[in-house]
């Protein structure tokens, strides 16, 4: 969505918001899939508030984007202005086993990081793109770890107030792939709390998680990771995999030749390629097993 009124691009811009017009939203998604729009990067938290009263006054809807490495965007012109963190620095400080963690920052960087500080827990996380946000949103998780177990709280801008809270982590459910956060809230930043472990065993659970994705998934074809969440007891990539459908493509979207339940952009895919192939693959599966995929991905739909 364009902003074409000079008087709220002239407020957003008091607020020290950075205004990015046409930005070309599939160079900021790993799937590099998505339209335009333009985007809105804040650089002080606490301006939020007021950046969102002023869209909603606006009449401008808007959506929040992390890392971008889980979210299937429309193509043509997007109907929202982006919004998105700036990174911060320093965006993680110490204290003691509790860590403060700007949502922002990269999980990967967050793990090693911590790593170094003898502090362990999250050696799973290792090789998940994106940011904190998105995998507080997601409840991240891989190889028995998910980033839920360690949150102590959650500084969080919650859409239904218009207000920044803390949330304390009995306060936010965490589940696979799904968390209690309302739509329109967004994390500014995490409080975690860290069990002690040698460096050295940090590095070896990681070495570990980082082999295990390399022999398994396409780590340098552009994907969201997993298309769908796994169903109750089974596993979404072996019932793909059973339906011969790896390869299996519409366009240039094409179910990966070695993880069936990565669908990768293997050219120049559209948002369209993508979702036909997922309600594809969702239809096979529902024949055959009588089960309905859920999607893993977000998938942005028309506001
Ligand atoms: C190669 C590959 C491997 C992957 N492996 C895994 C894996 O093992 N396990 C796993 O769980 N995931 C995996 N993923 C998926 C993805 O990396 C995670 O879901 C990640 O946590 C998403 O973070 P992001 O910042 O990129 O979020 P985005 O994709 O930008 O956003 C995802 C959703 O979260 C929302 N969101 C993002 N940040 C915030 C915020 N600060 N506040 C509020 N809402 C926010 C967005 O609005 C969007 O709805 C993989 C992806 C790829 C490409």
């Amino acid at each position: 969505m364009r902003i074409n009124d000079s008087k709220l691009i002239a407020a957003i811009g008091a607020l020290g918001v950075e205004y990015k017009p046409g930005v070309s939203l599939a160079e900021k998604t790993s799937l590099g899939i998505g339209g335009t729009s333009d985007m809105l990067v804040i650089q002080n938290h606490d301006s939020l508030p007021e950046l969102v009263r002023l869209l909603r006054e606006s009449k401008a809807p808007y959506r929040f984007l992390g890392g971008g490495s889980n979210v299937l965007l429309p193509d043509g012109e997007l109907p929202w202005v982006i919004l998105q963190l700036a990174r911060r620095d320093p965006d993680i400080t110490f204290e003691g086993n509790s860590v403060l963690v700007d949502c922002a920052a990269d999980l990967g960087r967050t793990v090693t990081t911590c790593a170094k500080h003898d502090l362990g827990g999250m050696e799973g996380l290792i090789g998940v793109p994106g940011t904190v946000g998105g995998a507080l949103r997601m409840n991240a998780g891989a190889y028995g770890t998910q980033i839920g177990t360690h949150v102590r709280e959650v500084r969080v801008f919650r859409g239904s107030t218009g207000r920044i809270e803390i949330l304390r982590g009995p306060e936010i459910n965490f589940e696979y792939r799904h968390t209690s956060f309302a739509s329109d809230d967004i994390m500014l930043s995490v409080r975690l709390e860290l069990p002690s472990k040698p460096y050295s065993e940090i590095l070896q659970g990681i070495r570990i998680c980082n082999e295990k994705r390399r022999a398994s998934q396409p780590l340098n074809q552009k994907s969201a990771g997993c298309i769908f969440k796994n169903p109750p007891g089974g596993s979404a990539g072996r019932m793909i995999d059973e339906l011969g459908l790896k390869g299996h493509h519409v366009g240039d979207a094409r179910v990966s030749d070695r993880h069936a339940n990565f669908f990768v952009n293997a050219g120049h895919a559209t948002a369209a390629d993508m979702l036909a192939l997922i309600a594809d693959v969702r239809k096979r599966v529902r024949e055959r097993y009588g089960v309905e995929l859920e999607e893993e991905v977000i998938v942005w739909k028309d506001a």
